[in-house]
């Protein structure tokens, strides 16, 4: 059974997807959208030669080997430009997610559809959407053996699509919602950036525009805890 992170990612594909998920590891993902949509394709990428294989055996096991191709390589390098109409990325911190897209742009003639799951640093995958013509269409926070994670679900538009800093930071929907997960995500990273600030200066760093910008976080992160009660 697929992991409730994974469902989600899941459930934005359209029917009849034809879709490439990079940093597939075991292709559990893959397998499920094409065992569950016989109309459904797919690209497994992977950059190392295990979890590559363990994608090769789940394919086997489930006999879909017809409708998902298994690939190694970095990133996007393992498409044809215009192979695929939708791209996942899950499970990777948000600096290498915005790394891969912006290394294989010019694979992503045919992509209308990006389901993105960063672990950490979200509003990397928000300003890459925001610089190269996709909008944000929907975003999820939800929890997991403990972690909290964020799904970012960006789409091709043609608009002119811009957001606030605090939309980069925070995400245009979540802060709209701003649920408990949300809240509870936030308060947690208020108090890392706090901590960060008290050990640069018990090391004299002098970086005090670095310092100031942490600062100013936090006091963006207080206003959205203070909306949230
Ligand atoms: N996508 C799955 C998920 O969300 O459960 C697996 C996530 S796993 C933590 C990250 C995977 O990405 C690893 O299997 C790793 O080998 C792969 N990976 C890391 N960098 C990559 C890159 N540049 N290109 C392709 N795959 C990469």
């Amino acid at each position: 059974k697929l992991s409730k992170r994974l469902l989600k990612v899941a459930s934005y594909l359209p029917k009849g997807a034809n879709f490439a998920d990079i940093g597939s590891d075991h292709a559990y993902l893959a397998c499920y959208v094409c065992q569950q949509d016989s109309s459904a394709q797919a690209i497994a990428g992977e950059v190392n030669k295990g979890p590559l294989s363990s994608a090769l055996e789940t394919i086997n096991k489930y006999g879909l080997n017809d409708v998902i191709d298994a690939r190694l390589g970095d990133g996007l390098a393992v498409l044809q430009p215009n192979e695929v109409n939708q791209l996942v990325i899950a499970g990777m911190g948000g600096a290498l997610i915005r790394s891969i897209l912006e290394n294989g742009k010019e694979k992503l003639g045919n992509v209308e559809l990006i389901v993105a799951q960063p672990n950490v640093d979200e509003k990397n995958v928000r300003t890459w959407y925001v610089v190269n013509g996709f909008k944000i269409a929907d975003e999820v926070i939800l929890e997991e053996n403990g972690h909290i994670y964020e799904i970012i679900v960006g789409v091709r538009t043609s608009d002119k699509y811009q957001l606030t800093e605090q939309e980069l930071l925070f995400g245009p929907f979540l802060l709209q919602k701003k649920d408990r997960l949300f809240l509870e995500k936030w308060k947690q990273e208020k108090e890392k950036l706090q901590r960060v600030i008290e050990q640069m200066k018990q090391a004299k760093v002098r970086d005090t525009n670095k310092i100031k910008g942490f600062q100013e976080q936090i006091s963006w992160i207080e206003e959205v805890l203070q909306d949230g009660e």
